[in-house]
């Protein structure tokens, strides 16, 4: 029995993907990564598409990233998810060529290049999804990257 408005939870125990959700659990923001050439392996998975190494470790990265794109959803599409709500691609700073996407609540004021950090929203017990806010600069207002 299913409660449909819940909003659906990821799968945190996916061979590709567990480290990630482990990671997050303990408030990290983890990348795959090829433990022979260090290659990162985003999205992740379990043999590099470099070296053909199937050695792979998971690295924590910092939580923070940069806006690529955003869009705000005004219409709901599913009753565990309420309108509005911005939806964002982020950059990692340390790995700029793995993105994550977030999602948050309500519509805050966005701008592609803005510094964002990772919150972890623990969901449940074993459950943390990683989401993305803008990075409040010491003038209290939303900074950008670099
Ligand atoms: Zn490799």
């Amino acid at each position: 029995l299913t409660d449909e408005s819940v909003a659906p939870l990821p799968v945190i125990d996916d061979l590709d993907t567990k480290g990630f959700w482990d990671a997050a659990h303990r408030g990290a923001v983890a990348v795959r990564a090829c433990e022979a050439c260090g290659l990162v392996l985003h999205p992740p998975r379990g043999i590099c598409s470099r070296c053909h190494s199937i050695r792979t470790v998971w690295r924590d990265v910092a939580p923070t990233a940069t806006l690529i794109s955003w869009t705000i959803v005004r219409q709901s599409v599913h009753p565990g998810f309420p309108a509005p709500y911005a939806i964002v691609v982020v950059a990692l700073d340390d790995e700029p060529g793995v993105r994550l996407v977030g999602r948050i609540t309500d519509t805050p004021a966005l701008k592609v290049g803005m510094a964002m950090h990772a919150t972890f929203e623990a969901v449940n017990e074993d459950v943390c999804l990683v989401q993305w806010l803008p990075t409040a600069t010491s003038n209290g207002l939303p900074g950008t990257s670099r």
